[in-house]
């Protein structure tokens, strides 16, 4: 029995027994592999770096979607950056008032490579008539559509190899111009407690784009190194301060059925600790 020893740090990682391989290629892009663990379920491994398991995607899955989502309240029109999966792509399926999604992926190989072997992950939602599915570099498109957004979700991979562009400064800038009025961008913002400068890094380049900019976290096991940083840019500081009341209505009213997010967790995962909020409170005094 192999294992698989994640080399996204240098000195420390994780490792996964491998109990079945089931895919591995070298796409156009990257290093894809997939394989069955006992414990966490089908894993997917993008040049040595863990992307997903089908254990603990829903966190990941649930707040980088359902926070902007029903923070904005109105969202109808969603651009999804990455996320070749399906796992963004379901949770914001499951909003029934959203009329569109565009979902722009660099990597088609991966796209089919998932959906028939990490079929929960979409759930079918590859079909969904709302969908629009553009094999892209997700910096190309936001720099040339004239298209407007409600809400951005960045699912990119970590910032090297074909991911590295997803958190540019011409990228943020890209997206704040795709955003309509009350429009609000994430992004997957890696773990500060093992790589803080990217945090820093998103703080300089958020700060002056958006009304309001912070961080919100969640915990997935398999994202080692402490707490998953999202980042958030809204258009207005008020989506970052409803009273939790009006989310509790929204999310009663979205009528959707999750195993993580909920208002309270949504409200919470904005506080910061000490040392995060210390390291992002520079650009302000640069
Ligand atoms: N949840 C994962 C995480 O937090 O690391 C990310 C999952 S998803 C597999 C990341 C996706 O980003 C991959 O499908 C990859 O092909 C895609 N991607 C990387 N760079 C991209 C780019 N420049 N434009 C569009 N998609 C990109």
């Amino acid at each position: 029995m192999s294992d698989f020893q994640e080399t996204l740090y240098e000195g420390y990682g994780q490792r996964f027994q491998v109990d079945k391989l089931l895919h591995e290629v070298r796409t156009g892009h990257q290093h894809l592999v997939i394989f069955e663990n006992a414990r966490m379920g089908r894993v997917m491994a993008l040049d040595g770096v863990i992307q997903t398991t089908e254990a603990d995607e829903f966190i990941y899955h649930e707040m980088l979607a359902h926070v902007p989502v029903l923070a904005h309240g109105l969202a109808r029109r969603v651009l999804i950056i990455g996320g070749g999966d399906g796992g963004i792509l379901r949770e914001v399926a499951r909003h029934r008032d959203i009329e569109s999604i565009t979902m722009v992926e660099i990597d088609g190989a991966l796209v089919d490579v998932c959906k028939e072997l990490l079929p929960n992950h979409s759930a079918g939602t590859f079909d969904d008539p709302r969908l629009r599915l553009v094999i892209e570099d997700g910096m190309r498109f936001v720099a040339s559509t004239e298209e407007k957004f409600d809400v951005i979700i960045s699912d990119s991979s970590d910032p090297v190899g074909p991911g590295e562009v997803l958190f540019s400064e011409d990228f943020y800038q890209a997206c704040r111009r795709c955003l309509n009025e009350g429009g609000i961008f994430v992004a997957q913002n890696g773990t500060p407690f093992m790589r803080l400068g990217e945090v820093q890094t998103t703080a300089k380049r958020l700060h002056g784009l958006f009304a309001d900019w912070h961080f919100f976290q969640a915990a997935v096991p398999t994202y080692i190194g402490g707490a998953m940083t999202f980042a958030w840019g809204a258009c207005c500081a008020e989506s970052r301060k409803l009273p939790l009341e009006t989310l509790l209505q929204r999310y009663a009213g979205s009528g959707i059925v999750t195993r993580y997010y909920n208002p309270h967790v949504h409200l919470g995962a904005f506080a910061l600790p000490q040392y995060v909020l210390h390291a992002i409170a520079k650009p302000s005094n640069d």
